[in-house]
């Protein structure tokens, strides 16, 4: 075998695998179908990541954090969610004791930007084939393997696919997934406005659309706005101007006047959760695994802790002599993700549900959970938890 390791797609969820295994001794050839200029360089893409505090934890283990830049990086000191047009708002704010934010908000061509510039640091055990589509997977008791678009075929010991929510070697591998098509898309833009943000987010609920604000570095904030699919193309047609006013208003003007800058960018909204992480010689990591709903912020921040928890029991077998590709390990593995994706996946859901949902029983429904809220402190406390929290959930409990 020329490798012990094959990862499918260099998105930051497989370079980030990759770096984690920066010293294990593994040979790993990276398999990804764009180029490495397109890997070097990518465009933005109006997406603004909020990263927990284990993620960022785990980014400066990579030494990918310190290529981003401060001034690139926005903490989030307060956070507000508001139902309609009532006043009354959920609030978190950040621990009077805490000098860092709640989280962080970083664009996320500037996040894919600095884990390729780490990754093409990493030694001649890592090989990137970049131009190059993975066709077909296979395993069995001896390999893995897969067949390149170009007509090779490569073995190793174990194959980590982290190709997309869409994961093509996910379905090759018989592994079933549970999604949820919402039938909405998420518009995507960043504004800049009069008014100081405060490093307070905003997530509106108002009928019909919702409407997430995040504070980005200066007095520039990024835009989130959902709405079911056929609005979308009326609102990416109305002039800069007109989004612009629109967006105040649904404000209330409370960053005053707002511009646009740049284009939107228009993501439907499809969750994706597959029902096992491994199979024989073969593992799931990113979006491949847990493909969240943005409004919540998961996503990436699952893929971050996923490829850790696998790069661990990698790392651990390494040092012991042991099978990197031991179903044991593997199982380890989906246990502990899956502690943390399911409750996740299927509450997010259930928030998407209750705050797009605008007939009666339930608009009633959120003002109530919206208030219960505010006033149980544990509910507050498993959140605050949950952004703030260095270590693996899993890592506290006998599994
Ligand atoms: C609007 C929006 C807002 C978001 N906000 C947040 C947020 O605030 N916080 C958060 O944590 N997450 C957020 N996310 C989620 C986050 O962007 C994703 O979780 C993350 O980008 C997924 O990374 P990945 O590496 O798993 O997959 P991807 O970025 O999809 O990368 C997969 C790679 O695999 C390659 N590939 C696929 N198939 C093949 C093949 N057959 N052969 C070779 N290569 C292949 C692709 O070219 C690609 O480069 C948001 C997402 C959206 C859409």
């Amino acid at each position: 075998m020329q490798h012990d390791l094959i990862i499918i797609g260099a998105g930051p969820a497989g370079l980030s695998f990759a770096l984690s295994l920066r010293d294990s001794g593994l040979k790993v050839a990276i398999v990804e179908r764009l180029t490495r200029d397109e890997l070097a360089d990518p465009p933005e893409d109006g997406r603004d990541i909020a990263l927990t505090h284990l993620s960022r934890r785990l980014m400066q283990q990579h030494g990918s954090w310190q290529r981003i830049g401060d001034e690139h990086i926005s903490p989030i000191h307060r956070a507000e969610v508001v139902d309609g047009d009532s006043p009354y708002a959920l609030h978190f704010d950040k621990p009077a004791d805490e000098s860092d934010g709640l989280g962080f908000l970083v664009a996320n061509y500037r996040i894919r930007k600095a884990i390729f510039e780490e990754f093409e640091t990493l030694g001649e055990n890592f090989t990137l084939l970049d131009a190059t589509e993975v066709e077909q997977v296979h395993s069995d008791d001896r390999a893995a393997q897969v067949r390149l678009d170009n007509g090779k075929t490569l073995e190793a010991q174990l194959l980590v696919a982290a190709d997309t929510r869409f994961s093509q070697s996910r379905r090759q591998m018989g592994i079933a997934a549970d999604s949820v098509d919402f039938g909405r898309s998420a518009i995507v833009c960043e504004m800049e406005h009069e008014l100081d943000h405060g490093h307070t987010a905003f997530e509106c609920f108002h009928y019909g659309r919702t409407l997430a604000i995040l504070p980005m570095p200066g007095q520039v904030s990024s835009i989130v706005v959902t709405a079911p699919a056929d609005q979308v193309d009326d609102i990416v047609g109305l002039s800069p101007e007109a989004f612009a006013r629109d967006i105040e208003q649904r404000l209330r003007h409370r960053l005053g006047s707002m511009k646009l800058l740049g284009k939107c960018h228009v993501y439907p909204l499809v969750a994706v959760h597959a029902r096992r992480f491994q199979a024989r010689r073969f593992a799931l990591i990113g979006d491949a695994a847990v493909g969240m709903h943005p409004v919540t912020a998961h996503g990436f921040n699952l893929g971050l802790s996923g490829q850790d928890l696998l790069a661990q029991g990698l790392l651990q077998a390494v040092r012991s002599g042991g099978d990197i590709a031991a179903p044991s390990l593997l199982q380890r593995y989906q246990r502990r993700h899956m502690l943390s994706t399911r409750p996740l996946y299927h509450g997010t859901n259930a928030i998407v549900g209750l705050f797009t949902d605008d007939e009666f029983p339930v608009t009633l429904a959120r003002k109530a959970v919206l208030r219960l809220s505010n006033h149980l402190p544990p509910v507050k406390w498993a959140i605050r938890q949950q952004l703030m929290a260095k270590q693996h959930l899993s890592s506290l409990l006998p599994i």
